[in-house]
């Protein structure tokens, strides 16, 4: 599955997020293996009522939901381009993943330290992008020094690294140059990371950690009076794990059958033998076509051959890109 990296500064609250999803993710689904592979890194499921849904109408035995795996990267601090702390090791974790999500503070609590002496989320951000930008300009520098080194005679060679040299100095006059970031706000900390993640032109998902952390230790019962007790109606991990893979270019779309409804995940744009791809690499090799229904107009149908009757249900050629939330039935040849 795709990878989501949580970055930030020391006693930020990387660590209690990270539990915490993970804690959800096996509070909530016993049938789905959650597992924490390593300390640091925990698959969990992409909520989605609709798979329920389906997994009734179609009575299925089972059902699967997508998946994406948080991986919590400890060790981004000042200087870690140049090896403090972590240094080199957060890099190389940082290099695998697919996403950054960054958390930064603001949360106002004395008894626990902030690594700059106060909490300040637009300079702790500037603080992690710098980081991010420098890791990215060694990367860029040592690339160019060997393309720069390059003696390919092949003048189609020569032109590919010539076209990659001239992206890649572009890229380097980008990051550094970007420096100029949002104005402050007078409103609280919230305010400020909200007016800078548009510009920035980034997602952002506001959840405390704590109460997240703080919910996974009360019985199901309860967790609906504390959240109502705090004015809110959903735990934001929710919304955290649904943005995370929406960030990621990510899909879904559905099987749905007796045996099992499943949710499977695809790239945004992926056509319908490249999603049959997903579940078997027979099935996109053999496609022949998809018989495939809209999510709602199968749930308004009540069922599939309801659907076919209503005419719904449309069989689709290779070229079909495949839409969020269909349910889609493969013909293949073997
Ligand atoms: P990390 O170093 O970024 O992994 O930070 P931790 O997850 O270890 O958190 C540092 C401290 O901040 C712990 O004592 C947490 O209980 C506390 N903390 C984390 N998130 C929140 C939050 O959202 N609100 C409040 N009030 N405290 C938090």
């Amino acid at each position: 599955s795709l990878k989501a990296g949580i970055v930030g500064l020391p006693n930020v609250g990387k660590s209690t997020l990270f539990n915490a999803v993970v804690e959800n993710g096996k509070a909530q689904a016993a049938n789905f293996p959650f597992c924490t592979i390593e300390p640091n890194v925990g698959i969990v499921a992409v909520p989605d009522s609709r798979l329920q849904v389906l997994s009734n109408l179609s009575k299925s035995q089972k059902s699967v939901p997508a998946s994406i795996e948080f991986v919590d990267i400890a060790g981004l601090v000042k200087g870690a381009s140049q090896g403090e702390g972590l240094g080199n090791k957060f890099l190389s974790h940082i290099r695998e993943v697919d996403s950054i999500l960054q958390v930064v503070r603001c949360f106002e609590d004395n008894d626990i330290v902030h690594v700059s002496g106060q909490v300040d989320p637009k300079s702790d951000i500037d603080v992690i992008n710098l980081e991010l930008a420098f890791s990215d300009l060694d990367q860029i520098e040592k690339r160019i020094e060997k393309l720069k080194k390059s003696k390919s005679n092949n003048s189609q060679v020569k032109a590919k690294e010539e076209a990659e040299k001239s992206a890649l100095e572009r890229i380097q006059e980008a990051l550094l140059g970007e420096s100029d970031l949002a104005s402050p706000e007078n409103n609280p900390h919230v305010k400020n990371v909200m007016e800078l993640a548009s510009e920035l032109q980034s997602g952002i998902v506001t959840v405390s950690a704590q109460v997240e952390s703080e919910l996974t230790e009360l019985p199901s019962e309860e967790r609906i009076e504390f959240l109502t007790s705090l004015g809110v109606d959903e735990s934001g991990l929710g919304n955290l794990i649904r943005a995370t893979y929406n960030l990621l270019g990510l899909r879904t779309y559905f099987t749905s059958g007796e045996k099992e409804t499943k949710a499977w995940t695809i790239h945004a744009g992926m056509t319908a033998p490249q999603a049959a791809g997903v579940i078997h690499s027979d099935f996109e090799k053999g496609f022949i076509r998809a018989e495939t229904v809209a999510y709602n107009d199968f749930v308004a149908a009540g069922s599939l051959s309801a659907a076919r009757e209503k005419g719904v249900l449309r069989s689709e050629g290779k070229d079909y890109v495949v839409q969020e939330g269909d349910v889609m039935l493969f013909r293949f040849n073997v």
